[in-house]
C-alpha cells in the first residue's frame, strides 16, 4: 500500500469542513493514518511550496496557507496518491468533476480546500516534513 500527504487547507477550516472532507476520503478507501492541526509561518509555507517560488502566485499562496490553521494528514490505500488527486478534483474548482472535494468546497484556483502529493518522491518528502518517525504506525 501507498502513503501520501494530504493538506486540509485554511479555506476549509475556517469553514469547519475537516470531517466533511475526511469522509471523502474514507469513502474512497483512504485510510487516515497521521492528522494534525498546526498553523504555518509564511517561512514554513514557503519551504513547503519551494517549487512554486517563482510562480506569480505564490506571495499569496504563502499568505493563504499561512492564513489560519490546517490539518496535514497522512493517507494510505492501494494507489493512494493518484487516488487522493482523484478525489481532489482539478486544481480549479470550476474544472473539477462533480463529486470532488474541490467542486464540493472549494472557493476558487488559490482556495482550493486541499493538497495532496503529486508523486512518490514528493510523497515521501512532504510527509517527512511534516511527521516524524514516531507519528507513524
Ligand atoms: P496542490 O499542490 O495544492 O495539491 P495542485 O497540485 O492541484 O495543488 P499546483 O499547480 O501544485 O496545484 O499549485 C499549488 C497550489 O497553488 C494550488 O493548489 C493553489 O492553491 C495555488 N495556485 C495554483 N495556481 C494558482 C493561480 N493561478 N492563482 C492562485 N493560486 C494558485
Ligand atoms: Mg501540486
Amino acid at each position: 500500500t501507498e502513503r501520501t500527504l494530504s493538506i486540509i487547507k485554511p479555506d476549509a477550516t475556517n469553514r469547519n469542513l475537516t470531517g466533511k472532507i475526511n469522509a471523502k476520503f474514507e469513502e474512497a478507501g483512504l485510510r487516515i493514518v497521521a492528522q494534525k492541526r498546526i498553523q504555518l509561518t509564511k517561512a514554513q509555507a514557503g519551504q513547503f511550496y519551494a517549487v512554486h517560488a517563482e510562480r506569480p502566485f505564490f506571495d499569496e499562496l504563502t499568505d493563504f496557507m499561512a492564513s489560519a490553521p490546517v490539518v496535514v494528514q497522512v493517507l494510505e490505500g492501494e494507489g493512494a496518491i493518484a487516488k487522493n488527486r482523484e478525489v481532489m478534483g482539478a486544481t480549479n474548482p470550476a474544472d473539477a468533476a462533480p463529486g470532488t472535494i474541490r467542486a464540493e468546497f472549494a472557493e476558487s484556483v488559490g482556495e482550493n480546500s486541499v493538497h495532496g502529493s503529486d508523486a512518490p518522491d514528493t510523497a515521501a518528502e512532504e510527509i517527512a516534513f511534516f511527521f516524524s518517525g514516531l507519528e507513524l504506525v
